[in-house]
């Protein structure tokens, strides 16, 4: 293990989470096995710090993989979730904040009419597929290789290695009836997705992507190859869900199909949209959203969904970046990085607002699916995650994760981390 930059006090409790955690966390990539090291234990956070419990600092560009776009600790979301705990903090009843949350939402976004509230982005993409099966009343579902939706049965499926078309479970436990009806398509390649079309041309109730995806280091599609997956669905009348989990309200208000003016029939969000609480949502037009129960017979509920806190954090988050400055102001510092990392030898960054991914070993083009990331920008990872840790600054603790960065950042932290890359290189 190169694990010299966890403390004594972090190790403790790993070993003492081992014990009674399956592989010591709640989530896997939290276990730093992607980086071969012992995970630090976290006590504290501020702005664009996080604090470990053996009292050391690190520059956090994993930001908890992207909710928290303001930084750690936003004193308006924090002001706001005080006063929403004095109020109480789960009614299981209808409140206003949730409204008010939908609202804003509904009026900012062309594409969407209406929107429910779930706690998760799994909850919220598992949702949006029966949602597209109930309004379509066809089974499957067309997925890409490279993108997460979270971990719903019929997301865990990858291409199989064998015959072209073939599909196997990402996990075990998911059931054959679940991969019969999950089919998976390439990033960045027309034609295996019109296969599928032209093999299952009444099947199909919806094709999910990431519009850009952000679960696999960061794989920027051509615009015509969305634009080519919209058109098909509109042809074969099976609905379009982009997830934008990830991107949603991270470059731009209305995400990347408001940046790009590809508008899916139902979207899913979650980490923003919550300001660091657990919320997820789905949303569509009226005669989509309509069969959604108690207004129609597709059933969804639950128990804390809506949570009034959560609900606040959101709405307080998505207020403020109402204020368009605030994009601006990251797409710029995300800019200033690619820029200082741009010309590092052995080092490519591929970077849209303020996500970024690292590939060391350097490329010759623009990666745009996952079997074309070259195998050294995995192994060599691990090296450059340790040393970055070491000189205070912290990536996520896989190489297929993206980098994320905030309001709270500044152009030092950037250069923190790049002399750390330089001095490893
Ligand atoms: C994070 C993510 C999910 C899953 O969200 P959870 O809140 O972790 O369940 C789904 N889709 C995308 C695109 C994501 O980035």
């Amino acid at each position: 293990m190169v694990d010299h930059g966890t403390g004594p006090a972090s190790r403790a409790l790993f070993e003492r989470a081992l014990r009674v955690i399956p592989g010591g966390v709640h989530s896997p990539v939290r276990s730093w096995r992607d980086v071969s090291g012992t995970p630090l234990f976290i006590e504290s956070s501020r702005g664009a710090m996080i604090s470990d419990v053996d009292g050391r600092d690190y520059v956090d560009f994993c930001m908890s993989f992207g909710p928290l776009i303001f930084g750690h600790g936003d004193p308006d979301v924090r002001r706001a979730c005080v006063a929403a705990i004095d109020r109480g903090w789960s009614f299981g009843a209808a409140e206003a904040t949730s409204l008010e949350l939908a609202e804003l939402i509904v009026s900012a976004i062309p594409w969407v009419d209406a929107i429910r509230f779930v706690n998760s982005g799994t909850e919220a993409v598992m949702s949006a597929i029966r949602l597209a099966r109930a309004v379509t009343g066809r089974s499957r579902v067309v997925k890409f290789d490279g993108c997460y939706h979270g971990h719903t049965d019929a997301m865990l499926i990858r291409a199989g290695s064998g015959l072209a078309g073939q599909r196997e479970a990402s996990s075990a436990g998911v059931p054959d009836g679940v991969t019969t009806d999950t089919l998976v398509a390439h990033l960045d390649d027309e034609e295996t997705l019109e296969q599928l079309f032209t093999k299952h041309p009444d099947d199909i109730a919806a094709v999910i992507v990431e519009p850009l995806p952000a679960n696999y280091g960061l794989l920027p599609q051509r615009e015509q190859f969305l634009q080519f997956i919209s058109e098909l669905c509109r042809t074969y009348r099976a609905l379009l869900i982009f997830d934008e989990v990830i991107t949603g309200f991270r470059l731009g208000f209305a995400g990347y199909a408001g940046a790009t003016g590809i508008y899916p029939d139902i979207v899913t969000w979650g980490k923003i949209i919550g300001g660091g609480f657990p919320v997820g949502a789905f949303a569509a037009r009226h005669e989509i959203m309509e069969h959604v129960a108690p207004a129609g017979s597709m059933y969804q509920a639950g128990t804390l969904s809506a949570n009034p806190l959560a609900m606040t954090a959101g709405l307080v988050t998505l207020r403020k970046l109402q204020n368009e400055t605030v994009y601006a102001a990251l797409e710029e510092l995300g800019a200033y990085l690619r820029d200082q990392f741009d010309g590092i030898d052995g080092l490519a960054v591929q970077q849209q607002g303020s996500l970024f991914w690292l590939l060391p070993g350097g490329m010759s083009q623009v990666i745009r699916r996952p079997d074309r990331i070259p195998a050294i920008a995995r192994e060599r990872y691990t090296e450059l995650f340790h040393d970055a840790l070491a000189r205070g600054a912290y990536l996520p603790p896989s190489p297929h994760e993206c980098g994320f960065l905030s309001t709270a950042h500044t152009r030092e932290n950037v250069n923190l981390l790049r002399d750390s890359l330089l001095s490893d290189l």
